[in-house]
């Protein structure tokens, strides 16, 4: 394994094998979590802008159903890769388990440069990819949801696709939608709230004051943004944000509304008034209480884990933190939210999102907030808890957790034909 940036589907796998051992896990049962269920790939000719013809390489990779229908993200990327594409779908498997929704883990990718696509060339790549692997998505099947580089009119455009194929309205074969078409309000909020319910729970269990608590985001998206933005809200300290461009820091705070604002014009967090620029890698460095990784995978590896000052990682990105300096964080003391209860948030909101469709429902936001609150509490206190009797780290209690779940349910299943 490169440990700097190692594969993911291996980093995964590894993740697997530390929980099937504290587990005790059956063999049989090891291997059967190792595979995805089922992959698909597809290949996606569109007429492009120009009148060429381009092929683009997607896929579809459903990982276990053993507690309900597939739920997972689509990405539009250049470097999508099949092997990326599992890991997550299985990472969502154990992130389902973990907050205790009945989905099962599902992840799917386009192998394209969304950026450099006009939203005709978009669309037809999405009707396509939504035509092909039509079969095996639905309500009950796998339920795709937007991801890095696709958003809510991606999933208009497949609810579309999927629902002239049957002849009427589907709105529940998709979350991520626009409100208009039956989407969550609260979405774009939902993954971040989870971030900060986390952090708060962290934060009491730790003895640590929230009100004299500094804070780093790494990222400044729509997790990263909405997590410094509620987190100042609540009166934490904000210190540093950052985006592709670089970070920038004040010790004294700064106020993620203005650099929202500031953003909108300039383009970049960069620039903003009273600060001072940092890199990315300086960002993850700098001392503070409580550091939030909101950005992309292997933000944090072995050569960088030993700088690490901050006293909580929260770990709002998927996969943020490599296996070697997840351990060295350990080692350190550190206190690691791990990505599968820390950003769960947002698949719970799909989650919401998929049941009102369903029952042809509308909660009122309210009434939506709690129900994130008290799943989250409840979530980070049952993987505490199993953290404090197992002597165990938090990723480790976490995985115990939701690979203990998605294994109890396949062996009462059982095996057929056997
Ligand atoms: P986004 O595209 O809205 O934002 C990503 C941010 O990270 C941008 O500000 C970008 O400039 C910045 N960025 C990218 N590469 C960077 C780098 N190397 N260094 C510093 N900043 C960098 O994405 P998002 O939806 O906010 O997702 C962020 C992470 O959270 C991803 O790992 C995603 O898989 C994960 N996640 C998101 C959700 C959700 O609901 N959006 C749910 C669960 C997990």
């Amino acid at each position: 394994m490169n440990e700097v940036r190692p594969n993911p589907l291996d980093a995964t796998r590894h993740q697997l094998e530390i929980a099937a051992e504290s587990l005790g896990l059956d063999a049989s049962i090891h291997e059967v979590l190792k595979h995805p269920k089922r992959s698909l790939i597809v290949s996606l000719p569109v007429k492009m802008d120009d009148g060429t013809v381009e092929v683009f390489n997607g896929c579809r990779v459903q990982h276990s159903d053993a507690l309900g229908p597939f739920k997972g993200g689509v990405r539009y990327h250049p470097n999508v890769t099949l092997d990326e594409i599992t890991a997550l779908a299985i990472l969502m498997t154990w992130k389902c388990a973990v907050i205790d929704i009945p989905y099962g883990g599902a992840k799917g990718g386009v192998c394209c440069d969304p950026k450099e696509m006009s939203p005709r060339e978009l669309e037809h790549l999405t009707r396509r990819y939504a035509t092909m692997i039509l079969d095996l998505i639905g309500p009950y099947r796998d339920v795709p949801a937007p991801d890095l580089y696709t958003d809510e009119q991606t999933m208009a455009w497949i609810m579309d696709t999927y629902s002239t194929f049957k002849g009427y309205s589907v709105p529940e074969s998709v979350t991520g939608k626009p409100i208009i078409l039956g989407g969550f309000k609260q979405r774009e909020e939902a993954t971040a709230m989870g971030v900060v319910f986390c952090i708060r729970e962290a934060v009491k269990h730790l003895k640590m004051n929230a009100k004299k608590s500094s804070v780093v985001v790494q990222g400044f998206g729509s997790v990263g943004w909405n997590a410094a933005r509620i987190l100042h809200e609540e009166g934490y300290l904000v210190m540093a944000v950052s985006d592709t461009k670089g970070g920038i820091y004040n010790p004294k705070g700064i106020n993620p509304v203005q650099v929202f604002e500031h953003k909108k014009k300039a383009g970049s967090v960069l620039g903003f008034k009273g600060s001072k620029q940092v890199t990315n890698e300086e960002l993850l460095e700098l001392p503070c209480d409580i550091l939030v990784p909101a950005a992309f995978e292997n933000q944090i590896t072995r050569v960088n884990a030993d700088n690490i000052k901050a006293r909580v990682v929260a770990e709002a990105a998927n996969a943020p933190t490599t296996p070697k300096a997840d351990k060295m964080l350990n080692e350190k003391k550190i206190f690691v939210i791990p990505d599968i209860l820390d950003n769960s948030g947002g698949v719970t909101s799909s989650y919401f999102e998929w049941v009102q469709n369903l029952t042809r429902e509308r909660w009122s936001e309210r009434e939506a907030n709690q129900k994130l609150e008290r799943m989250m509490v409840k979530a980070f206190d049952d993987v505490y808890r199993i953290s404090k009797q197992r002597e165990t780290d938090m990723r480790t209690a976490a995985l115990i957790i939701g690979v203990g779940r998605v294994a109890e349910a396949i062996e009462k299943l059982g095996l057929w034909p056997s």
